[in-house]
């Protein structure tokens, strides 16, 4: 028995995906700019897809930038994004973001340092959500040095959604561009690209059942990202290399999947199967904590810190009994630091080491829920007394 309570690492590639790719690399395995007849099968394959993603997004078709992923996505936006800013108007020289980023989008931060930038971080609360006052203070005394804001939508570790609107709009107010990371978000829940107050929105295929290795940078019409990828003319030139078609084709299956997903209005019910895991585990234990369980999550994502344990150990005891779980980011798994996201709402550094993620997927059932509870209160119990 394996249950996968570990999602937001990356999701099993739905049937339909694999049927995909695999016939792009059996047959439709020309290069898209090709002129010829094998070229135009594949650059159809590529077209369809782009569809597909824009109809999941929410944005018109020629919005979207194919990437390797979500990490690549973030750091065209962020690069990109600040980089074209600042060649139009060099006194706008700050990018801002909160804390508990994402690698992809921190290193990016540090990137526009070194070509000249100023980085802000802003604070968030105990309930992850980004401290709003002081990003308009910091708008109404520097608003006209600032470039760019990202925050991600809703957050890799604890799933806390930012009221991205309000952020959005704040800095529209201010000229300053914004990107949301909407790695997590994409393909688990609803997105109108055309109705949102931001200019770039990233995503990623393999968090909903796509490929890896494959993404999209969604950039507003008129809005400028200076490319990374150069030598190419591909993706309106504003992202050089041969597309990945199969990637890019399963990438399109996975949309549409969840897009028929997303209307059968499961999220509710997904949500009652989150609370649901959460009750039954604070009912079973004492010193139970949901980290970010003040403010909106998602409903795939269950933060719960143990008191006394460790992180470390338990997700090694947890995937031996056969429930996957993580201690913090994929990315930083590897990792005996405490959780800098977690770090960054003001928990401990211990409550920080004992907190372990658990994330669905839309097919995740409430009989895997029940039977992960018992393991994972089995697991702690033994932890505490050893
Ligand atoms: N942003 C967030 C919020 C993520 O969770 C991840 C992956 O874990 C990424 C970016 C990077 O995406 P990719 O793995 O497609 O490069």
């Amino acid at each position: 028995m394996s249950i996968n309570l570990d999602n937001n690492a990356t999701t099993r590639p739905a049937p339909e995906v694999i049927d995909a790719m695999t016939e792009c690399l059996s047959e439709d395995w020309g290069n898209p700019s090709s002129a010829h007849r094998r070229g135009l099968s594949a650059r159809r394959r590529v077209d369809l897809a782009r569809d597909s993603v824009a109809k999941l997004v929410g944005c018109r078709a020629n919005e979207i930038v194919f990437t390797s992923g979500g990490t690549e996505a973030g750091n065209l936006a962020v690069v990109g994004g600040f980089d074209r800013v600042r060649q139009s108007d060099p006194r706008r020289r700050i990018v801002i973001g909160p804390g508990t980023e994402h690698p992809a989008i921190g290193d990016a931060f540090a990137e526009c340092v070194r070509l000249g930038g100023e980085h802000v971080t802003l604070p968030v609360g105990n309930d992850g959500l980004l401290d709003i006052d002081v990003l308009e203070e910091l708008l109404r005394a520097r608003g006209d040095e600032c470039a760019l804001l990202s925050v991600m939508w809703a957050n890799n570790e604890t799933g806390v959604i930012q009221p991205l609107d309000r952020i959005g709009r704040l800095c529209r107010d201010h000229g300053v561009l914004v990107h949301t990371d909407a790695v997590q978000w994409v393909g688990r829940m609803p997105c109108d690209f055309a109705s949102l107050p931001v200019d770039l929105l990233s995503c990623s295929a393999h968090k909903f059942h796509g490929p890896k290795g494959v993404g999209a940078l969604v950039v507003r019409s008129g809005v400028q990202v200076r490319p990374r990828a150069l030598g190419g003319a591909q993706e309106r030139e504003r992202r050089g290399g041969t597309e990945n078609v199969p990637a890019i084709a399963g990438f399109g299956v996975a949309c549409e999947l969840a897009d028929s997903w997303l209307s059968a209005d499961r999220l509710e019910s997904m949500s009652r199967l989150r609370d649901g895991f959460e009750r039954l585990i604070l009912d079973s234990l004492p010193g139970v904590v949901v980290n970010g369980g003040g403010a909106p999550r998602l409903w795939n994502t269950s933060n719960l810190g143990f008191e006394s344990t460790r992180a470390q150990f338990l997700v090694v005891v947890l995937s031996e009994r056969g429930v996957a779980a993580s201690g913090g980011s994929a990315c930083a798994s590897g990792s005996i630091e405490p959780s800098g996201v977690l770090l960054g709402m003001g928990l401990d550094p211990e409550t920080a080491s004992s907190s372990l993620r658990f994330s669905m997927a839309r097919d995740t059932t409430d009989e895997e829920l029940e039977r992960a509870v018992e393991i994972i209160v089995d697991a702690v119990r033994a932890a505490r007394e050893s």
